[in-house]
């Protein structure tokens, strides 16, 4: 048996926060980024690198690879949090595969949040140029001390409407096998962060211990 966590929401739902906050509860969780698996991949594999340059989509093999290869680099009691995996319906036939392999205990949450609210907290979505910290609002840094800034892509509307029908076009129907199956819990993702952390937390204390170094 392997916990599996993955984590679904709209851009601006703030997955990325609330998935440092659930890492630091619970402690024991390797992220597995299948995008930057790939691009270590292509660094080292001569073959792999025309992939990357032309931009063209790894083969699903090659994608369930990596992936094998990182879980049987794991020590046995390790969580996995996957971050943009799945996100096609190849991808979620390899997660299906590697699910059965590895006895996977999925846990999936879905934050929910409305378009309209997806745009406004783009649009004040500040970002730390140098490491990625992002906050809601202007500030500073706390692990720099840089100025944040707005990122351009989030202050078009043009372009993030665009990746919103581009989550609903493929991802939706991904999150909505995760329901099929029984494994998904929807999170109310209206409020303030500490607010949605408190009702994800509270699904997740059914499934994992608490870390005691937290
Ligand atoms: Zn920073």
């Amino acid at each position: 048996m392997r916990d599996v966590l993955l984590l679904f929401g709209m851009q601006g739902s703030g997955k990325g926060t609330q998935g440092e906050r659930i890492k630091k509860r619970y402690g024991g969780f390797t992220d597995i980024i299948v995008g930057q698996l790939l691009r270590e991949k292509a660094r080292t594999d001569k073959k792999m690198e025309v992939f990357m340059k032309t931009g063209n989509l790894f083969p699903d093999e090659i994608v369930e690879n990596v992936i094998e290869e990182k879980i049987d680099a794991l020590s046995a009691e390790e969580k996995i949090l996957f971050d943009g995996f799945p996100r096609s319906e190849s991808q979620f036939l390899i997660f299906e595969r590697l699910a059965r392999k590895y006895q996977f205990h999925t846990v999936a949450l879905n934050i929910l949040i409305n378009e309209e609210e997806s745009l406004e907290r783009l649009r004040k979505r500040y970002v730390c140029p140098k490491c990625d910290y992002m906050q809601v609002g202007e500030g500073t840094c706390p692990n720099d001390g840089t100025k944040l800034e707005l990122r351009l892509d989030d202050t078009n509307p043009e372009i993030i409407k665009h990746r919103i029908s581009i989550f609903k076009k493929d991802t939706q129907p991904i999150i909505d096998h995760f329901k099929e199956k029984g494994e998904l819990t929807e999170i109310d993702g209206i409020g303030s962060f500490d607010e949605v952390t408190e009702r994800i937390f509270k699904v997740l204390d059914k499934y994992y211990e608490v870390s005691k170094v937290a």
